[in-house]
């Protein structure tokens, strides 16, 4: 057994996490590209789907489906018990107080939206300043934009160190008498950081400020306790937590639900509707206007349910064992520089080959069936911040192998070979 089995094993016999029996869960893990076993390193983006997932949603759809809430028949009153019972598997996975804290959206960007149409336009006004900072994903910047159009407010934007850390000083220099709202990445999905959430939150509230988190990829490769970080709004998405698309979540206190208008009206939402006046339902029900994703619901708790079975902790370690070993291995090829090297960083690197440009490396290791990102990420800002129109990216999930690093080591190697 070669070195890296060693470490792995021992990892194994630590832990009880055994990413060889972990893969076997994931069916699309034992498909090839281009002859090359699939090496699915672009986790950041979307997660694969293990079999208990695939399994949920079909078991629903073949045994006990039909449309929720509104039946009195039999199969709509089971599909109900489902798809709430998804919300309190939400509820307990991010530790959120009740149940109706937990909003379900589309996914993350709609429920950043969902805060800006429905809390922005209620409390904000002409002046009234918003921080972000430079770390944050495109749906954490254009709903504020979209908001400071229509509403005149101010956006802030804190800015980032050359390591790619949030520059907390300057944080605090940005709170103002008029700041109304932080709304602020946990982990950065374009280069790894992890910004310091706890402490930003602190600060926020020392003055009385409001604190929206953007944990689509904390959710993911942290774990989050709204509870302990005490932040107002919290979004994330379950496509890239190992669940479906088409289903997310919005986390809000319930005081601050309770006061805010709904964000689109329709059935479902409503007590009561005449043509003169219509009485909204309460929390959650009045953000979920129409149909909900009750399969994507039912898909979702499954995969958080399959996570807390493998137990974050674990997924936790075996990550960083494989941010640490492609930190190692993808610095000793030539002419490689990694974006963002603070050591508060998870899961991702970022990175660029010379004068490769981004989508060129990207194209060749994929024809050795190495799947990673290449571009701006949805991060255009920070790109600029470093002075890069893009980036190739590897990013790492619960079923990644060093194996799969040194095939991405080798990959970019040939890579600088043709190019370079
Ligand atoms: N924020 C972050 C940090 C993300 O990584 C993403 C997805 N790349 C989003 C927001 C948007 O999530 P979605 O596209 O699922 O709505």
């Amino acid at each position: 057994m070669n070195e890296m089995g060693t470490i792995q094993s021992v990892h194994a016999a630590t832990t009880g996490y055994d990413v060889r029996e972990v893969r076997k869960d994931f069916p699309i893990l034992q498909r090839s590209i281009y002859n090359h076993p699939l090496v699915y390193l672009d986790n950041a983006a979307s997660a694969q789907k293990p079999k208990a997932v695939i399994d949920a949603m079909t078991k629903l759809m073949t045994e006990e489906y039909a449309n929720v809430h509104r039946g009195v028949h039999w199969l709509s009153s089971a599909a109900t018990k489902r798809f709430e019972a998804a919300r309190g598997t939400v509820q307990r996975f991010i530790n959120a107080r009740e149940d109706r804290e937990i909003v379900f959206t589309r996914g993350a960007t709609e429920a950043i939206n969902l805060v800006a149409s429905s809390w922005g336009r209620t409390n904000l006004s002409e002046g009234d300043e918003v921080v972000i900072s430079w770390l944050e994903h495109h749906a954490n910047i254009v709903p504020w934009q979209m908001l400071r159009q229509e509403k005149g407010i101010v956006l802030k934007v804190v800015p980032v160190a050359d390591d790619g850390s949030l520059m907390l000083e300057e944080y605090e220099k940005l709170l103002s008498e008029r700041t109304k709202l932080v709304a602020m990445t946990h982990m950065s999905n374009s280069i790894g950081i992890v910004t310091p959430i706890a402490e930003v939150i602190r600060l926020a509230h020392d003055r009385g400020i409001p604190v929206l988190v953007d944990a689509c990829q904390a959710v993911t490769h942290l774990g989050v306790d709204v509870q302990a970080l005490d932040c107002d709004f919290l979004v994330f998405s379950s496509h890239k937590l190992y669940g479906p698309t088409g289903i997310g979540v919005l986390y809000g206190k319930a005081e601050l639900l309770s006061e805010m208008p709904p964000y689109q009206g329709g059935g479902d939402m409503i007590s009561s509707v005449t043509f003169e006046e219509t009485v909204y339902k309460g929390i959650p029900q009045r953000f979920e206007a129409g149909t909900p994703a009750i399969i994507e619901a039912v898909g979702f708790a499954a995969a958080i349910d399959y996570v807390n079975a493998l137990g974050l902790e674990n997924i936790r370690a075996h990550e960083r064992d494989l941010l640490d070993y492609a930190t190692q291995r993808l610095g000793e090829v030539d002419g490689l520089r990694i974006i963002g090297t603070s050591a508060e960083k998870a899961s991702i690197v970022s990175f660029t080959l010379g004068d490769i440009h981004p989508h060129d490396i990207g194209t060749i290791v994929d024809r050795a069936g190495v799947a990673v990102r290449a571009g701006h990420h949805c991060a255009q800002p920070l790109m600029e911040r470093f002075g890069v129109a893009g980036t190739a990216r590897a990013s790492f999930g619960l079923y990644n192998t060093r194996e799969e690093v040194d095939a991405l080591a080798s990959a970019l190697q040939r890579a600088q070979e043709i190019f370079g």
